[in-house]
């Protein structure tokens, strides 16, 4: 439920009073702000602005980082993160101009840090579209794009322009080829086969698209057999870059993924709440061990390390959280 100016007041005046219209189970709104490129200040970050063009994510993932972001909005249920999206109204100037000052330094851009651009509301929305059509009228962009959407097959030529007017990469974010696993986890995603064919399209139309493996699931899609199947089907389609990342679990997601493990894997629950007491991610041996998994599969099936410095969102260092946060504190 969504309660407008609490906690943060000051947010208050930005959210659009009028629901805009209801699909399935998620309310749409306008959400006013000045520019759609937020400013990263972190020097840790592998780019300088993000770009969320919805605030909320309506795939429903249930290890959602930024599921917490809604709390600026004033939601303390972290499920309104899937159910309530807000949909970005940008003054176009304004991102323009921050868009321009971005290319003239050489800085880098990075498209959903904390919400899908290409969730399904965007077929009939066409905020990421806007977006791009703005991007492609420059030259020298640096653009990074993650998404598990199909409807970023719908901006192909687009994404074409841009690419050879600049520099694009695109992650397409699959965490395991178990079609049932994933309806469980990612219940309004496309399924497997549709992100492989994805994957398959983006990279026969010339484009810099790679396999986003993120986050991986400890017991639940972290067995070298798992992983090994989904790299091996996507050499096969094509696909030549790799990145990945550690389930990070802050509250409220923490308390979220516990309650679905609890109803769907309750086996592990105790294993997890262990293994997560007093962190937000697993380090040490573990770490270690799928990093060390990851590289092996990478080198046996050919896949090149995706640089750091590329706008993607995915990567082993980078609690994703720290993403959201950024996206959401700045509009
Ligand atoms: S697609 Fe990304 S932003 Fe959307 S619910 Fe899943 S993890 Fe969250």
């Amino acid at each position: 439920m969504i309660h407008p100016g609490v906690p943060a007041p000051n947010l208050a005046p930005l959210l659009g009073r009028d629901t805009l219209k209801r699909r399935g189970d998620a309310t749409y709104r306008a959400f006013t702000t000045r520019s759609l490129l937020n400013r990263c200040s972190s020097r840790s970050m592998p780019f300088e602005w993000t770009v969320n063009p919805y605030r909320g994510c309506t795939m429903g993932c249930r290890y959602c980082y930024a599921a917490y972001t809604h709390e600026y909005l004033g939601s303390s249920v972290a499920e309104d993160f899937h159910a309530s999206i807000y949909v970005k109204r940008d003054a176009p100037g304004e991102t323009n101009r921050r868009l321009a000052s971005a290319i003239r330094r050489g800085e880098r851009i990075a498209l959903g840090t904390a919400t899908d651009p290409y969730q399904p509301g965007e077929a009939d929305e066409g905020v990421t579209r806007r977006f791009l059509e703005l991007v492609a009228q420059h030259r020298g962009v640096r653009l990074g794009i993650t998404t598990k959407g199909a409807v970023i097959l719908r901006d192909i030529d687009l994404l074409r322009r841009i690419h050879e007017r600049g520099r694009l990469s695109i992650h397409v974010s699959l965490i395991s080829l178990d079609t049932a696993l994933l309806r469980r986890l990612e219940p309004w995603a496309p399924p497997p086969t549709v992100r492989l064919e994805v994957l398959r399209r983006l990279t026969a139309a010339g484009l810099d698209a790679g396999l986003s493996v993120s986050p991986v699931l400890p017991a639940l899609t972290d067995s070298e057999a798992d992983l090994e199947a989904l790299l091996s089907r996507c050499a096969e389609a094509g696909v030549r870059r790799l990145s990945s990342t550690l389930l990070f679990l802050r509250s409220p997601t923490r308390e979220k993924y516990f309650r679905w493990l609890e109803a769907e894997f309750p086996r592990y629950l105790e294993a997890y709440r262990r293994a997560y007491a007093g962190r937000v991610y697993l380090g040490g041996s573990y770490r270690a061990r799928i990093r060390g998994l990851i590289e092996r599969l990478r080198r046996r099936h050919g896949f090149d390390r995706i640089p750091e410095d590329e706008g993607a969102t995915a990567r082993f260092a980078v609690p994703p959280a720290q993403l959201a946060l950024w996206s959401s504190t700045r509009t």
